[in-house]
């Protein structure tokens, strides 16, 4: 049987990291401070905010919400974007997605100082990932390395497939298992064999959001198992891009869903929050 890893537990720990950071921040004058911009009224997006509001509460970093109204259009949320790139009391910008329709993300995006953008979503934040030099790594997989790390897996060598190429979770997760030298294999909805594309890894990481679309012969015997999907199931429970009963028959470590890559992608935004405090107030990282 699999071992199960602990997101919940991993994260506390790097909480309590944080919470000592912060407060050493704060004994300097420094204050870190967070702004979460939510357009419209979706409940989803709606409890993402609350959690990223809960953990700033907790970890002494300030946090400012802008709850705009989903008639918003384009010109005033970049205008409110401006604002906050020039306001020194904030050190983060965050945009939870999706924005509604009249809104084009990607202008969004773009127009978060680099320097403010927690998420590492900009231009400039992904062409530093991709060469390796970067102040801050997308926060789902930042928190999957972690989980990995977790482990005491070493990469180096190790067959690594990513199922799922999204810019936000499958693109970058791929780079940041390349640069731990893992030979690496991107799967999508247009690749051939996918179960012995899977089956082959011995680091399986599945961002999907199709619910148990991994099934257990799926799994190498011994492989590193990561699900990042989540799918909200008509009972309200979320359910994983990996049949869970049957991989871990086979898997060597696992990921829950809840309670894996879900908590780390939350600390971890935490994490930007406070080395973009120390970047723009100059202490060292
Ligand atoms: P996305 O943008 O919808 O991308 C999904 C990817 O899966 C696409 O690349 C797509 O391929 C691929 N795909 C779809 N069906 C497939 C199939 N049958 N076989 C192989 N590949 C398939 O999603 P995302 O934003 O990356 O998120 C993925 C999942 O992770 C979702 O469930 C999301 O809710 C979850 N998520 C969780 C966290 C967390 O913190 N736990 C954070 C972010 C996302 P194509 O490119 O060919 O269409």
């Amino acid at each position: 049987m699999a071992q199960i890893i602990d997101g919940k537990a991993i994260s506390a720990q790097i909480k309590e990291e944080l919470k000592e950071e912060v407060s050493s921040l704060k004994s300097r004058g420094i204050q870190p401070g967070l702004a979460v911009i939510i357009v419209g009224s979706d409940p989803a997006s709606r409890i993402y905010v609350n959690l990223k509001k809960k953990d700033c509460e907790e970890l002494g970093i300030l946090s400012k919400e802008y709850a705009l109204p989903k008639e918003t259009t384009e010109e005033e949320l970049l205008g409110l974007i401006g604002e906050l790139n020039a306001d020194p009391s904030i050190n983060g910008i965050l945009v939870q997605l999706p924005v509604p329709e009249q809104i084009d993300e990607n202008k969004i995006i773009a127009a978060i100082s680099p320097e403010k953008d927690v998420d590492a979503f900009h231009a400039a934040n992904v062409g530093k990932i991709m060469i390796g030099s970067y102040s801050f790594l997308p926060c789902t997989p930042a928190g999957c390395m972690e989980l990995i790390a977790s482990t005491g897996v070493d990469i180096t060598g190790k067959n690594c497939v990513v199922v799922g190429r999204s810019n936000i979770v499958g693109k970058p997760m791929a780079m940041l298992l390349l640069h731990k030298h893992g030979t690496v294999t991107i799967a999508h909805s247009k690749t051939k064999n996918l179960k012995e594309v899977c089956a082959a890894a011995d680091i399986l990481v599945a961002a999907v959001g199709v619910p148990k679309l991994i099934k257990g012969d799926m799994i190498k015997p011994g492989a590193v198992v990561i699900d990042v999907g989540t799918t909200k199931m008509p009972d309200g429970k979320l359910c994983g891009d990996v049949d869970f009963e049957e991989a871990s028959k086979t898997a060597s470590f696992i990921t829950p869903v809840p309670g894996g890559v879900g908590p780390m992608t939350r600390v971890i935004l935490m994490k930007n929050t406070v080395t973009a405090a120390k970047l723009q107030n100059k202490v060292k990282i």
